[in-house]
């Protein structure tokens, strides 16, 4: 059945689409989570870097706030200053010596008192700060040593590597955290590197002192971004993971909902795959062909001639059922209109009609441009509409009726016996025919009550003085029955099967 087919498309693209509908929010979500991470570590890269950046320059302001109070005594004979300096080393907590300069020879030093030694300001960055990888007295320990000069006089105090390094670990906890002076480099390990500092891959933010010669690193190795995600974000995963499953199965369904009826009676109804089909309709005493009811057909491209009654209830209830109707009258015109002239007037044509087609006025347009496609007065059409689903008696439907009365347009019941239309409803619409249903053609002589039933109609008819035309005779006997009964028209596939608009048009001409 063409409306409970899965989709055409093929099964390779639904599932494609089906995969990409839940793996694209999953990939969206994990790379927002990405640079939600890379954010994450930016942040607390550059915190780092401030924190150490703020921490190394009070430690420097300690330190050269020993070197200012000690300048002054430079020159002066060490014996004296001995004291001094020695007392700024016990003030100043992150000190470790400190030294006297005259003319860049280092003469007196907390450590031994009288002294001597070259200095070379070039090894100072910026005349101010040297990174030392230790000294005679503490080799292989890191010792920065800050240089304050004025003219000739000179005052050294270094820093104790040990609190840098201590630092550097403590506030780049989870950082990787460097402090470079110059050409030389402090990791957190203590060690003093030569050269470039050596890049770090991740969210790297770097600070430069502006009081002191040094710079300070922070940021992560390679692969931080996944390490922090998957310690961080595995509830979110879980979460994503979830949304890709709903989404996908959300893509799943909609491709099927891509698929329902009215979708697909649409589609088709733009393809123009639905067409007319017609059965002649005979005279009850002549058996001429004195018109035809059109019915319509779905030629499916793949399910090939599909019947009404299997799409007729979706086209219904989509509401399709009327701009399939009006194609229907179109494709009747442009098949019947040429050869009008010829017909044995007025040659009856019977559309079926449903109640929703009935529900504004807009079917007295099409049958009005249906009309007019033929020969002046050489067809009569008749609306069918069916007796099981009559029409509500409204403002709308009595203009409605009242126009397409109008316009010569005649109304049959269709199905008539099926149902239950009162007389009432027979006059209040102006019927002009009965369709007596096929089931009580089928009981002629074989169902008494049948019979009966379908004498009293034949009788009701002709009391309201209207038309009758006996639908579903397959057989002579019921044929002569009903002719001996003084049924007007007679439709059944003793007459004629529903045929292609062709295969009619050339059938009609040898009747
Ligand atoms: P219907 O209006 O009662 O149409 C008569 C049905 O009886 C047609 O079936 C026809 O092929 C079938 N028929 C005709 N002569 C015989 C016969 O001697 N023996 C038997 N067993 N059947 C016969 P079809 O074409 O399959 O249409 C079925 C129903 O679908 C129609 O019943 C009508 O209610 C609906 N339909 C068809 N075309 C349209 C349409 O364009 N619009 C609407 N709204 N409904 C339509
Ligand atoms: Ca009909
Ligand atoms: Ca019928």
């Amino acid at each position: 059945m063409p409306l409970t087919v899965k989709s055409r498309r093929k099964r390779s693209i639904r599932i494609a689409v089906t995969v990409l509908s839940g793996v694209l929010p999953v990939l969206l979500g994990f790379a927002i989570l990405n640079m939600q991470a890379e954010r994450a570590l930016k942040q607390s890269s550059e915190q780092t870097a401030d924190e150490a950046l703020l921490q190394f320059n009070l430690m420097l302001d300690n330190t050269a706030e020993a070197a200012q109070v000690l300048l002054p005594l430079a020159g002066g004979s060490c014996n004296d200053a001995k004291l001094a300096l020695r007392e700024q080393v016990t003030r100043h907590p992150f000190v470790r010596s400190t030294n006297l300069v005259y003319d860049n020879n280092l003469y007196c030093s907390s450590l031994f008192g009288d002294y001597q030694q070259q200095v070379n300001p070039g090894d100072y960055t910026q005349g101010q700060l040297w990174l030392m990888n230790g000294n005679p007295v503490t080799p292989n320990t890191a010792l920065l040593v800050y240089r304050l000069s004025d003219d000739k006089k000179g005052a050294l105090t270094t820093l104790n590597g040990y609190h840098l390094s201590n630092l550097l670990r403590l506030i780049g906890r989870q950082t990787s955290l460097l402090l470079q002076v110059g050409n030389n480099w402090l990791s957190a390990d203590g060690k003093v590197h030569k050269g470039a500092l050596p890049a770090l891959p991740v969210a790297q933010s770097t600070r430069v002192s502006g009081p002191y010669a040094f710079t300070v690193a922070a940021g992560f190795p390679e692969g931080e971004t996944w390490r922090y995600m998957s310690s961080e974000y595995p509830p979110l995963f879980s979460l994503l993971i979830f949304f890709g499953v709903i989404s996908g199965l959300i893509g799943h369904v909609l491709q099927k909902r891509a698929s329902s009826p009215s979708v697909e009676l649409r589609r088709a109804l733009e393809a123009g795959e639905f067409i007319p089909y017609f059965q002649p309709v005979v005279h009850g005493d002549t058996k001429k062909w004195s018109g035809t009811e059109v019915l319509m057909r779905w030629n499916h491209p793949k399910e090939g001639l599909v019947r009404p009654d299997l799409f007729i209830p979706f086209a219904e209830h989509s509401g399709l059922i009327v701009p399939m109707t009006r194609a229907l009258m179109q494709q009747t015109c442009a098949l019947l209109a040429p050869v009008s002239a010829s017909f044995d007037k007025p040659f009856h044509i019977g559309i079926n009609i449903t109640a929703s087609h009935c529900q504004d006025l807009e079917l007295v347009e099409d049958c009005r441009e249906f009309i007019e496609a033929f020969v002046p007065g050489s067809i009569s059409l008749v609306l069918e509409l069916t007796e099981r689903e009559l029409i509500e008696p409204t403002d709308i439907t009595h203009q409605l009726f009242e126009q397409l009365h109008g316009l010569g347009v005649m109304i049959a019941i269709d199905d008539f016996g099926t149902g239950h239309s009162s007389l009432g409803y027979l006059r209040q619409f102006n019927v002009d025919f009965l369709k007596i249903d096929q089931s009580f053609v089928a009981m002629i002589g074989a169902d008494a009550l049948s019979g009966h039933i379908l004498d009293s109609i034949i009788e009701l008819s002709a009391k309201l003085d209207l038309g009758i035309v006996a639908e579903g005779v397959e057989t002579e006997a019921q044929s002569d029955y009903l002719t001996t009964h003084h049924v007007n028209f007679l439709q059944g596939y003793l007459f004629g099967r529903p045929m292609p608009g062709a295969d009619f048009i050339n059938a009609l001409s040898h009747h």
